[in-house]
């Protein structure tokens, strides 16, 4: 799901109700960054998903995968809903340590 410049942040719900989106880490990022598909554009979105409360909620209320989602969700980049690798140097110490375990594109596991 591609989302246009004029998206919110973070990303809008499935018509839950919007206090998720309140406490977003990712609040106040510009849309561009949030929904970029590039890792580099995308980093400050992913280092606010390392301390985000809400990252859960995040993940299962836009459902990347089945809505086929370009961006950051859940701690992730995500292009066409499948996860996109990102560099450790661009990840915080937390999120590289899950993206050690997710599968890499192609399959397998990354590290
Ligand atoms: S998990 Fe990441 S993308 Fe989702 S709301 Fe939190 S900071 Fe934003």
């Amino acid at each position: 799901m591609s989302m246009p410049a004029t998206s919110t942040c973070p990303p809008p719900d499935a018509g839950r109700p919007a206090g998720w989106q309140s406490a977003a880490a990712c609040a106040g990022l510009p849309p561009r960054i949030v929904f970029s598909k590039k890792p580099k554009e995308a980093a400050p979105a992913l280092r606010a998903c390392a301390v985000c409360r809400v990252r859960r909620a995040c993940e299962e209320i836009v459902a990347p995968v089945e809505n086929r989602f370009d961006g950051v969700c859940g701690g992730r980049l995500w292009r066409s809903g499948r996860p996109v690798a990102v560099p450790d140097h661009l990840l915080p110490p937390a999120l590289a340590a899950i993206a050690a375990h997710l599968p890499a594109p192609g399959g397998g596991v990354r590290g």
